[in-house]
Parts: C-alpha cells; structure tokens; sequence
C-alpha cells in the first residue's frame, strides 16, 4: 500500500498508472507534477490525481512512492530539480522506454546514483499522448521490466515491483543494456519502419491518392506511426547504437527480399513469408 504516490508527468503513462492504483485502492493520495498547470488540472477532474504541484521538489514532500513519467529528453532536468529533495524512505522509479540512458541521467542527476531509484519500463502503450488518453486497464497482464543495478536496493525494488503487480501487471528483472537491446528489436525498430513509411509514401506527390487507397493492411502495419513524435525522437537518441544496429542488420534483410523480388525468386519470397508468417502466428497473436 502506498500512503503518497507523486507523479511527475502525468500523462498517458503516469496517468494510467494512477488510474490503475486507485482502482485496486492500492493507494491512498496521488500527487501530480509537470510543467503545464491546465493538464495537471485536467487530471484533477478526470480524477486522476487529487492534487498537484508545478515544482518537481514540493511535489515530492512526503511520498513514499515516485514515478517519473516524463520524455526521455526530460529525465536529467526533471532529477536535477529532485537531487536534495527525495524524502527518507520513498522508492522512486521511472516509466522510460530506453533504460542505459536514464541510468546515466539519473546518475548526472543526482550526482550519484540513489539507492533508492529501480528503473523501469512498463512494455504498454498506445499511440495517443496526455492524460486524457490513459485508462486503468493498459496494464493488466502487461510485462514490466525492472531493471535494478548494483546500487539498488533490493527493498526499493520489492516495493516498485509490488506496484505494478498492483496495477495487473507481470514483473521481470532484466539487465540494462540487454533490456535496451531487445526493445531496440521489438518496438523502436518497427516504431522507426512506421514512421518512415508514411514519410516516404507522403513525399511520393501523389499522396492524396495514396492515403486514399489504403486500407487494412496499411492501416495496421502504419499505426504506430501516430505515435508522439517527441517522445519518438527521444528514444531514438537516447538508444540510438542498439537501434542503428538493428536498421543495420534490418537493411540487409530488405536488400536481400529486393534481390529475390528482381531475380523473381519465388521460392525465396514464399520461404521468407512463410517463415514470417509462422513466427507471428506462434508468438505475437499469443502475447496480446
Ligand atoms: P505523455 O502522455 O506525453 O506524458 C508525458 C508527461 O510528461 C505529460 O504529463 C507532460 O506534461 C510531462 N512532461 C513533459 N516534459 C516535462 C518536464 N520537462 N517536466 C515535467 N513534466 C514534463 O507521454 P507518455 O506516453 O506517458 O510517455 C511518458 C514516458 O513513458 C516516456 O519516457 C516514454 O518513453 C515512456 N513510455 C511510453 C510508452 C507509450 O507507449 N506511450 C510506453 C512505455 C513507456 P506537461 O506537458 O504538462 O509538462
């Protein structure tokens, strides 16, 4: 149970969490934070939060519990304001989607890493931003990837991981950069594919038609590509070598398709397909 729970930057991450922790009335007062007063009071009347503060530091007086939810580009300026002002006995952790980089930020941040601090990235999400967007269900039997280091508490990491279990969701613990590996594979990849495509398809000049004739098929493949562009951004700079080494070897694997497509290599496109099509079907269908 938690008595106070601040969240700075509450949005559709932050928002949702808080969301799903009042509806498990797994906590019992919900402090808001971020820089626009008007959003903050939106998730007033939403009920999101019962009360909130523009200042990271006054913010955080009294909690127990911190989640930080903020852009990626905003997670040192947001510790900056923090370093000094955690109280006693609060576990504080993050919501960022690339986990090396808000380790180094955290460390800049505060000077030294805090023991206290269990980074985090709960593997939920959708394409639309801001606190309006959330809702108390996006992570029930969601994974949530922990990943403590050597200075982290182990009594830190119990209570963060009691969180999310509170909110429906399934704890794994995960090394860093393992952790940023495997995400530069599964999202920010096909996050970077999405938006190129529609990038590229747009700049084609005769997009209207284009857009026009899409259907199913580019709609689902093209769906993340509404995604925030800032918060995309970030990412890609914050994990920016996994993900040059997926695109990399992503590259390579089109190359190789546009060989079979020129040389009409059927048997090559069909195996690739098939492959493709088996791998999907076995895993993903599985895990949504
Ligand atoms: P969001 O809906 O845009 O929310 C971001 C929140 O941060 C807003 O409340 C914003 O409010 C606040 N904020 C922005 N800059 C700030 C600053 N400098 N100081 C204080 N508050 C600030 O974004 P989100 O989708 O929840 O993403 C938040 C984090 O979750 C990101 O780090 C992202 O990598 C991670 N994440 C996202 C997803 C996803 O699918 N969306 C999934 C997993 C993890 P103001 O504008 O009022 O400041």
């Amino acid at each position: 149970m938690i008595e106070r729970l601040c969240i700075i930057g509450t949005g559709l991450i932050g928002g949702s969490l808080a969301r799903a922790l009042r509806a498990a009335d797994y906590c019992r007062e919900v402090v808001g934070c971020s820089r626009n007063p008007e959003h903050l009071q939106q998730a007033v009347e939403l009920g999101v939060i019962d009360r909130y503060e523009t200042d990271p530091a006054r913010a955080v007086e009294g909690a127990d519990m911190v989640l930080v939810a903020v852009p990626l580009g905003a997670m040192e300026p947001v510790f900056r304001m923090l370093r000094g002002h955690l109280p006693a006995g609060a576990a504080i952790t993050d919501v960022g989607s690339a986990k090396a980089s808000v380790i180094e930020a955290a460390r800049r941040g505060f000077g030294e890493l805090p023991a206290a601090f269990v980074p985090g990235h709960p593997i939920a999400g959708t394409e639309q931003s801001g606190v309006a967007a959330s809702f108390p269900e996006l992570f029930r039997d969601r994974r949530v990837i922990l990943t403590p280091v050597e200075q982290t508490s182990a009594e830190a990491t119990a209570r963060v991981r009691a969180m999310w279990e509170a909110a429906g969701a399934v704890v794994d613990e995960m090394d860093p950069a393992h952790h940023d590996t495997v995400l530069a594979a599964t999202s920010h990849l096909p996050h970077v594919l999405a938006f190129a495509l529609v990038d590229s398809l747009t700049r084609l000049g005769e997009s209207d038609e284009i857009f026009r004739y899409a259907a199913g098929g580019f709609r689902d493949f093209t769906r993340i590509a509404s995604s925030d562009p800032v918060m995309w951004r970030d990412i890609c700079l914050a994990n920016g070598d996994a993900i040059l080494q997926m695109i990399d070897r992503f590259s390579g694997d089109l190359q190789q398709l546009a060989d079979a497509v020129r040389q009409h290599d059927g048997e090559t496109l069909q195996t690739v397909f098939a492959s493709a099509k088996q791998t999907r079907d076995r895993y993903v269908d599985k895990h949504t």
